[in-house]
Formats: C-alpha cells, structure tokens, sequence
C-alpha cells in the first residue's frame, strides 16, 4: 500500500494561523529527511534540508566547494557561517514568495551559536510566532545500523533510507538512478557524527527544551506512527 494512504492523515487541519516554522532535529539516521519530506508533501511548506543544501554547495568548485566534501566526508560539522548563509539565502527567498504557511528546517541548527543566529533571522524576517522543534531520538545502536545500510541516489541525490519499505529498494523509487554508500557513511565518518550529535547539538536540544519549544519523538517506531505523533505536536 502506498506510504500517503497508509497515513491516514487526509482531513488532517493545521490549526495555527501563525506562519509555522518547524525545526526537525535528530541523529543521523533518525529520519529527519523523511518526515521532513511528509510535511512538506501534507501541507505544501517550504523546505530546507543543511545535509542536501551542503552536498548541493560542494558541487560548485571553488575554495568552500572542494573543502566541504573533505570535512564533510570525515563526518565533521561545517563552519556555522557556511551553513547559515545557506538558511539566510532561503528566508530571504521565502520573504519574497507569496507563498507558503510554513517552513521546514531540516538538520538545523546544531551548534549553540548556530540556534541563536536562527533565532535572530527569524525575528527578523517576522516567522519568530509560531516555531516547533521536534527532536526524533534514535539509539546510537539504531543509528549506527541504519547508516552503515542506507543509500543514496547517484543521479538525484535522494537518500533511502534503511527503514520500512525502502530497505529491499534495488533503484532510486524517483528517477530510477543507482543506489551507493554515501560517502560520510563511513565507520569512521558515522563515529564522528554522532560524537559531534552529542557535543553539539545535544545542547541545542536543550537550548530548545528551555524556551518550551522542542518535542520529543521516539523514533524506533515506524514512519506513520512517528508522523502522526508530528502531527499531534505541531497542531
Ligand atoms: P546530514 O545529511 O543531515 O546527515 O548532514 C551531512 C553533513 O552536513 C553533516 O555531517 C555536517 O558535516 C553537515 N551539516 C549539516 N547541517 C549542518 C549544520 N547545521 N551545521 C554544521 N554542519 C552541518
């Protein structure tokens, strides 16, 4: 059955007026992206994704370019300058469309500094009323599993993850491209990633949890459950 049926979140209304920004944050392979995605495709927000931004950005061939796949591919984070620039070029953008009823951050912020240069823009460009940060929490045992499994699409770039349907996946379900290890999917990059989820963004965590806005989500379970708990926490 498809995964949008399956939901069961048809006549599902978002009750907030306010423009809704949410912020989805967690360890690597917790499933940020795929919830991300699931919002996104419900109530047609806009979207950010600092993972997909940054790869994005490694493909222009200058200084900040080349040096991005080398720390990211060690499974470091990126300088808090390089990865706000990005969020800043697209709130900048977002004023300018008519559009949207919110906006979702993928993967940020998750250094202190970072969260309170968020905190600024969205004072400033006026999204500042209505802000949810769901923090998806997955083991280091699970996460570990999931990301030395999961694969990424040559072609298009989507990730597929190892979870629920998409672990017998043999092509990309979008473009029919080949699957590969994304190349931080590395024991060694993994290791550092999630050292890096505790030291930096465990407290960004908190930063959130302080200012009543983050939501803790049990992310062991399966795709819909877990979104309809997103569901629940952003009404
Ligand atoms: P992801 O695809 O979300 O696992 O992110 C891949 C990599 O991008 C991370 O390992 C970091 O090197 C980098 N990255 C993503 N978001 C941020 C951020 N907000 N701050 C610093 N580095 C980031």
């Amino acid at each position: 059955m498809k995964l949008s049926k399956k939901l069961n979140t048809k006549n599902y209304k978002l009750k907030t007026k306010n423009y809704l920004v949410v912020i989805i944050l967690g360890p690597s392979g917790s499933g940020k992206g795929t919830q991300s995605k699931l919002l996104v495709r419900k109530f047609g927000f806009d979207y950010f994704g600092s993972g997909d931004a940054l790869r994005k950005r490694q493909k222009i061939a200058d200084f900040t370019g080349k040096k991005l796949i080398r720390v990211m591919n060690l499974g470091e984070l990126v300088p808090s300058f390089v990865i706000s620039k990005l969020w800043i070029d697209k709130l900048e953008k977002l004023k300018q469309s008519k559009g949207t009823n919110g906006f979702v951050l993928d993967g940020s912020p998750r250094k202190i500094a970072e969260a309170k240069f968020f905190d600024e823009a969205l004072i400033w460009y006026e999204f500042q009323k209505k802000v949810k940060v769901i923090f998806i929490n997955i083991s280091r045992k699970e996460s570990l599993h999931r990301l030395t499994k999961r694969r990424i699409c040559k072609k298009c770039g989507r990730l597929i993850p190892y979870i629920g349907k998409f672990k017998s996946l043999k092509k990309c379900d979008k473009c029919g491209g080949r699957l590969i290890f994304r190349p931080d999917d590395k024991p060694r990059a993994i290791k550092k990633r999630l050292e890096e989820f505790k030291r930096e963004v465990i407290p960004v965590i908190n930063y959130y949890k302080k200012q009543g806005k983050l939501i803790e989500i049990d992310g062991e379970r399966s795709i819909e459950a877990i979104f309809q708990d997103i569901l629940k926490a952003i009404e």
